[in-house]
């Protein structure tokens, strides 16, 4: 189980895939997944629809990272995609039955084609509440996600940081945070939630920007902020798009070993299932 290699394999390295476009052939991610296992990453996370459109592909490659490839699978699961606790209880069991034993517990964001009234109305409020249903179901490992610079529905840090600890109380074992690209604003989090108590291990999620288009879709979907440096390379190199990639690789890098130095416990890398990003930043 991914709880365990803290205290065996500090730091610990992980990936994230998603699965493919519904009418895209999933076997195509199978091949990523084989370059991926030669990089030997400690766990390999994979997301989920947050309306539950993944479902079927979710579990189908996380049984793959776990079976086929021998890694750890970490199964993302959202609030949204769960109408009761049948519905949990049978997703989990099906995990459980083929030997995955660690879940991502998310809120999720209200899915297109969701109403307001039925995003309100939804089984598990909160992740917290998710996260309480699976530890008194499986014994899983269980994930939390966490906000560096604020979840973007939070008054403040320090209100996103309590209901953080009520997650953490809830039983998460570890937690993975939103992309960031300024580590000052990490360390100021860990600090401020170390001091509430929160005492688990917490992998700083560094995703590379490899395009310029990238850019504009990151800040929208994650809201963080791009340091003075990382904005000044891209605007340099804007009409070169291998320099641009190159640039973009080395700043993740130098991030990571930055993190490293100051001893945190791994690094999650939102690969994304670019295998050749993965490969440039573990070399
Ligand atoms: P929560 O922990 O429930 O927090 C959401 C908001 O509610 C925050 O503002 C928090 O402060 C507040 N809150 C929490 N608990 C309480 C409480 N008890 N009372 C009052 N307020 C509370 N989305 C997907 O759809 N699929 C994925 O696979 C996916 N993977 C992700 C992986 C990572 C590592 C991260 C960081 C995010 C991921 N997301 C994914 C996005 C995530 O679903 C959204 O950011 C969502 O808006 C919040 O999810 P959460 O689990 O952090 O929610």
């Amino acid at each position: 189980m991914i709880k365990d290699l803290f205290h065996k394999n500090r730091p610990v390295y992980s990936l994230e895939v998603f699965p493919p476009k519904q009418d895209t052939d999933i076997t195509s991610i199978y091949d990523s997944l084989d370059q991926f296992k030669e990089l030997h990453p400690h766990f390999i996370s994979v997301t989920y629809g947050a309306g539950g459109t993944t479902s079927e592909n979710t579990f189908a490659i996380a049984s793959y990272i776990q079976n086929q490839c021998g890694i750890e699978a970490l199964t993302h699961l959202t609030c949204a995609a769960i109408p009761d606790k049948l519905f949990l209880t049978n997703f989990l069991t099906n995990l459980y039955r083929n030997g995955i034993r660690n879940i991502l517990g998310l809120r999720g964001d209200q899915p297109r084609g969701m109403s307001d009234e039925q995003f309100a109305s939804r089984y598990y409020a909160h992740a917290s509440d998710l996260i309480a249903d699976i530890k008194s179901t499986y014994p899983f490992s269980v994930a939390g996600a966490c906000y560096p610079e604020v979840h973007q529905e939070a008054a403040s840090l320090e209100e996103d940081i309590a209901h953080l600890k009520i997650k953490a109380d809830q039983g998460v074992d570890f937690l993975i945070t939103q992309l960031f690209y300024d580590n000052e604003t990490f360390y100021r989090f860990l600090d401020k939630a170390r001091n509430t108590g929160i005492d688990i291990p917490v992998l700083p999620g560094l995703m590379p920007i490899v395009s310029a288009g990238q850019v504009r879709n990151i800040i929208e979907l994650s809201g963080c902020a791009i340091p003075e440096k990382l904005r000044r390379a891209i605007d340099k190199y804007k009409d070169s798009p291998a320099d641009l990639k190159k640039a973009g690789l080395d700043y993740t890098k130098e991030q990571m070993e930055d993190l490293l130095a100051r001893g945190v416990d791994g690094i999650h890398l939102y690969s994304m299932n670019k295998v050749e990003t993965a490969k440039y930043i573990f070399d």
